[in-house]
């Protein structure tokens, strides 16, 4: 993920957004379930997608609309998800909706995980959208109308979908910080080289100090931010939970990867404004960084609320 973001983090973002898909299904999904969605991603150039986002709720995810009612055998799906990943384009969908009506109705109660084809009747993936930054990713909105979900589609069982929406996260920002991480890896690698060919004052730019440290700086943040992403995976490869730094790792590498492009653009001087050099692209990637996979807020959210529990759990 790191060297596909350094090439470009709009590829990286469709590639991995269909891994993001999958990760629920790999989780929680049951035998058939995985041998039919995940054996056909292997067998064919085919993507999937993960909908949780809604028109009104983003960052708080409990606040979700889109509802699915039992009938039968089927479930009924009814609702709009914005800002989905591969929504124009992927084979199948992992979409969490609401399945008990009751607002008092806990979250880890009240929703449930599908499986959704995007051949059936009523699933409609509206415009792709026009967004500032990793272009080469297909968002859209998805209305989903009427949809009929045969009962082996649901994941796990009626009322498992919050934990299986939440849980893929801890498998799936690492990689997100990775790409991060390889963006401003490729912010430093322009940078320097441009700092080395770009004369002012009669030396190259990069004999001035004070551009130097820039370049030192961005160092610096791009190895923390590799160690942080290579610490979150580690801890999922030996099966310990890496909540806090799958969090840790998604914010800063986030948060570096802006500090490095824009510091890039400052390197190059008005050639970094200009779409002619390679760093401006740079910056209108990294910000959807600090958005997507969960804010950088929700992420001090998490961090926070992690590391208050285990305080008073021990106290
Ligand atoms: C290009 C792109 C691709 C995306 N891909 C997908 C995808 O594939 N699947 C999917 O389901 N979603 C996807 N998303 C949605 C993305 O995850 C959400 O946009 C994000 O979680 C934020 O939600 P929101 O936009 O509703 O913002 P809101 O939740 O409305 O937040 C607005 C602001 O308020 C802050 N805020 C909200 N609550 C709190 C709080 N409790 N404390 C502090 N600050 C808070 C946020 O940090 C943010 O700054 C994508 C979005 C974009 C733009």
């Amino acid at each position: 993920m790191e060297e596909i973001a350094y090439g470009c983090a709009g590829v990286k973002a469709a590639i991995l957004t269909s891994n993001i898909g999958q990760t629920p299904v790999i989780i929680a999904g049951n035998e058939q379930q995985q041998k039919k969605y995940l054996g056909r991603l292997i067998e064919e150039p085919l993507v999937a997608a993960y909908c949780v986002t809604e028109p009104g709720a983003g960052s708080d995810v409990a606040g979700i609309k889109t509802k699915a009612e039992k009938k039968g055998d089927e479930w009924i799906l009814n609702g709009q998800k914005m800002w989905i990943t591969n929504g124009g384009v992927a084979n199948w969908y992992f979409v969490l909706a609401r399945t008990n009506p009751d607002p008092k109705c806990p979250a880890s109660k009240a929703f449930t995980g599908f499986i959704v084809e995007r051949e059936w009747a009523g699933v409609n993936p509206g415009r792709k959208e026009q967004n500032m930054g990793q272009r080469a990713s297909d968002t859209r909105g998805i209305t989903f109308e009427d949809v009929k979900i045969p009962k082996e589609n649901v994941l796990i069982g009626e009322g498992a979908g919050f934990k299986i929406a939440m849980g893929a996260f801890d498998k799936t920002r690492p990689p997100v910080a990775a790409g991060a991480t390889g963006l401003a890896q490729r912010a430093l690698h322009e940078a320097t080289k441009y700092s080395l060919e770009r004369k002012a004052f009669g030396v190259p730019i990069a004999r001035h100090q004070a551009v130097a440290f820039i370049l030192a700086d961005m160092a610096i943040g791009v190895e923390t931010a590799r160690l942080a992403w290579q610490r979150a995976a580690w801890m999922v490869d030996h099966g310990q939970k890496n909540t806090v730094m799958a969090s840790v790792a998604k914010c800063h590498a986030s948060e570096i990867a802006n500090k490095a492009a824009s510091d890039a653009v400052q390197v190059f001087g008005g050639n970094g404004f200009n779409t002619e050099y390679p760093v401006e692209k740079l910056m209108r990637d990294a910000k959807i960084y600090q958005i997507y996979e969960g804010t950088s807020q929700i992420q001090r959210l998490i961090i926070s609320r992690e590391i208050l529990t285990a305080a008073t759990q021990t106290n």
